[in-house]
C-alpha cells in the first residue's frame, strides 16, 4: 500500500510513466547517503556494458556526493568498456590477491549490487558480500531476486540496469548532478541492453531516458563506435572463421548455434568479449527463432542463449543450464565437455518444437 503511494508520486514527479516493480521509501536511501562514507559498487561476472556503465555511472555520481567509491568487478571485461571514466580504478578481484576487495566489502557502510539479482552472479564476491555489514542496495532488471538487500530499486520491466540508475538518481533528487560522463556509462548500458535499440525491450521510456542522457552531454555515436566499431582484425576473421565453419543450423526446429573451443579462441587471440555478439549472428538467420553459443572455458561450458518473440530463452537456461537472464537473453554454465553440451541441447529441444515454430509464424 505504502509503495504503490509512492509509486504514485514518482509518476506524477516524473511526469513519464515507468514502472519500479519494488521500491522501498526513497528518504531512507537519501538518509543513508547523506554524509560521506565508504561505498563499494559491484556488479555480475564478465561485466558487459549495462553491468560496467551502470557501476561506473553510479560511481562517478556518488564521488560527486564526497564519496570515498571503489567499483569491484568480479573477473575482468572487454576492452571496448575501458573508455568509461573511472576505469582505471576498478579493482578486478582474482582468487590470488582477495584482501583487498575483501577489506573493502568489510569496510564499506553501503554496497550496490547493480544489475544481477543472485549472490551467486558474482562468483566469491557473493559470500563476502553476503556477510558484510554495510547497507546493501540492488538496482537490477532480471527475474526471481534473491532477497539479500536492504533497499531494493528493481524492474523487470527496465531494459537495462542503467535505465534504473538514472531513475534511481533523478528520485534522489540529484539530476542536475548527472553530467556527460556519468550520461555516456549510463548511455552504454541501455543501447546495448537494447541490442541498439532494437530489441522488444526498448520502450518509450528508454527513448525518453537516452534523450535526457543526450541532453546532459552523451555523445551517443561516439559511444557506439567505442563499443561497436573498434574490432581488432583478430576478431573480425574469427567471427568470419565461426560463421562459414563452426556454426551449425538445425531447421526442423529453427535452431541455430556456435560450439567453440579454447583451441579455436586461442588461434584467433580471443580477448575477453571477443565473441560477444556473435550469437546474434545466428539468430538473425530467417527462419531460426532461437540461436546459442557453447563457448568451452577452463573445463566448464558457458552457454549464450537468445530468441526471437516469447520464446523464453530464460526459462530453457534455468531449467536446463543452471543459468537465467531474459526471455530473449539468457545464459548458463555447465561443467561437460562441449560436445556433451551440445548434444544435450539438442535432446532437450523437441520439448520446445511447437514453440519454437509458433514463434516463427508469430512473426
Ligand atoms: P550473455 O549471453 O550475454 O552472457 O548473457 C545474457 C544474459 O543472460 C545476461 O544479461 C544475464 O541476464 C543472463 N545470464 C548469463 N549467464 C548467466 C548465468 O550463468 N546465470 C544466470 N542466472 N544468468 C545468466
Ligand atoms: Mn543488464
Amino acid at each position: 500500500m505504502f509503495g504503490k503511494t509512492i509509486l504514485v508520486k514518482f509518476a506524477l514527479l516524473s511526469k513519464t510513466l515507468r514502472v519500479v516493480d519494488c521500491m522501498q521509501d526513497i528518504k531512507e536511501l537519501q538518509n543513508k547517503l547523506a554524509k560521506p562514507s565508504k561505498v563499494v559498487i559491484t556488479t555480475h561476472d564478465k561485466p558487459d556494458a549495462d553491468a560496467l556503465g551502470s557501476s561506473l555511472g553510479m560511481a562517478n555520481y556518488l564521488l560527486k556526493l564526497g564519496h570515498e567509491v571503489t567499483v569491484i568487478t568480479p573477473s575482468d571485461y572487454p576492452a571496448f568498456l575501458h573508455w568509461m571514466k573511472g576505469n582505471d580504478k576498478v579493482k578486478i578481484f582474482t582468487e590470488e590477491d582477495p584482501n583487498d576487495c575483501r577489506q573493502w566489502i568489510e569496510e564499506a557502510a553501503l554496497i550496490f549490487c547493480l544489475d544481477f539479482s543472485v549472490l551467486s552472479r558474482i562468483n566469491e564476491l557473493g559470500e563476502m558480500v553476503r556477510a558484510a555489514s554495510g547497507y546493501k542496495v540492488n538496482v537490477d532488471h532480471h527475474l526471481d531476486p534473491e532477497d539479500f538487500a536492504d533497499f531494493r530499486y528493481w524492474s523487470t520491466q527496465a531494459a537495462a540496469t542503467c535505465e534504473l540508475c538514472y531513475q534511481l538518481i533523478v528520485d534522489l533528487g540529484h539530476n542536475n548532478l548527472i553530467d556527460k560522463d556519468i550520461a555516456e556509462c549510463l548511455y552504454a548500458g541501455i543501447m546495448t541492453d537494447t541490442g541498439g535499440f532494437r530489441h522488444p525491450n526498448t520502450t518509450k521510456n528508454v527513448h525518453e531516458v537516452v534523450a535526457k542522457l543526450i541532453e546532459k552531454g552523451a555523445d551517443n555515436s561516439r559511444v557506439a563506435k567505442n563499443i561497436y566499431d573498434r574490432n581488432s582484425l583478430n576478431r573480425l576473421r574469427f567471427i568470419g572463421y565461426a560463421l562459414s565453419e563452426n556454426m551449425q543450423v538445425l531447421p526442423e526446429y529453427r535452431v541455430a548455434y556456435f560450439a567453440i573451443t579454447e583451441e579455436e579462441l586461442a588461434r584467433y587471440e580471443s580477448k575477453t568479449g571477443d565473441t560477444e555478439g556473435l550469437v546474434n549472428y545466428a539468430l538473425s538467420i530467417e527462419g531460426v527463432t532461437l540461436a546459442g553459443l557453447f563457448k568451452e572455458a577452463d573445463g566448464k561450458v558457458k552457454i549464450s542463449l537468445r530468441s526471437i518473440g516469447d520464446f523464453p530463452a530464460n526459462e530453457l537456461a534455468a531449467k536446463y543450464f543452471n543459468g537465467g537472464g531474459h526471455k530473449n537473453a539468457a545464459g548458463g554454465r555447465v561443467e561437460k565437455s562441449l560436445s556433451e553440451t551440445f548434444e544435450y541441447f539438442k535432446s532437450i529441444l523437441p520439448e520446445y518444437a511447437n514453440q519454437l515454430e509458433d514463434e516463427y509464424k508469430k512473426l
